[in-house]
């Protein structure tokens, strides 16, 4: 009920340009967004353990079924707005979304601050921060 006063004064008081150049910031409203039960949240994030799982079993026969789950276990992600575990986050390609498997489908680089790896699928790089101890006693 303050932003209606707020108006009226600056109206009256022959702001007119500002206000209107002001108005639709403030009428933006947050994100008002619910989350999900979080029943529901643990439940997706089983699904998705699941599914991966599953992905990496079905990978060695066939690929595509692979990336199948992998286009699964992310719809389910994005529905509940889950924040994977970094464990199954390096399991799939964030550019082409394909199953990734070390040696096989993928290059794994160890770097001072950051693993990198390499899509052999979409031949692009995906880096991930590690904060290694025994890294960082190695340098001089
Ligand atoms: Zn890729």
């Amino acid at each position: 009920m303050a932003s209606p006063s707020q108006q009226v004064t600056s109206v009256a008081s022959g702001d007119v340009m500002r206000l209107s150049v002001k108005t639709p910031q403030q009428s933006r409203k947050k994100n008002t967004y619910q989350r999900k039960p979080s029943a529901q949240v643990i439940l997706a994030h089983e699904m998705v353990a699941g599914i991966m799982r599953q992905a990496e079993s079905v990978f060695s026969s066939d690929k595509r079924f692979a990336d199948r789950y992998v286009g699964m276990a992310r719809r389910i992600a994005m529905k509940y707005r889950l924040r994977l575990p970094s464990g199954i986050r390096r399991k799939y390609c964030k550019h082409c979304h394909s199953f990734l498997r070390p040696g096989a489908n993928c290059r794994v680089r160890i770097g001072v601050k950051h693993i990198s790896y390499y899509c052999l699928e979409c031949k692009k790089f995906m880096r991930f921060v590690h904060k290694s101890k025994s890294v960082k006693k190695n340098i001089p």
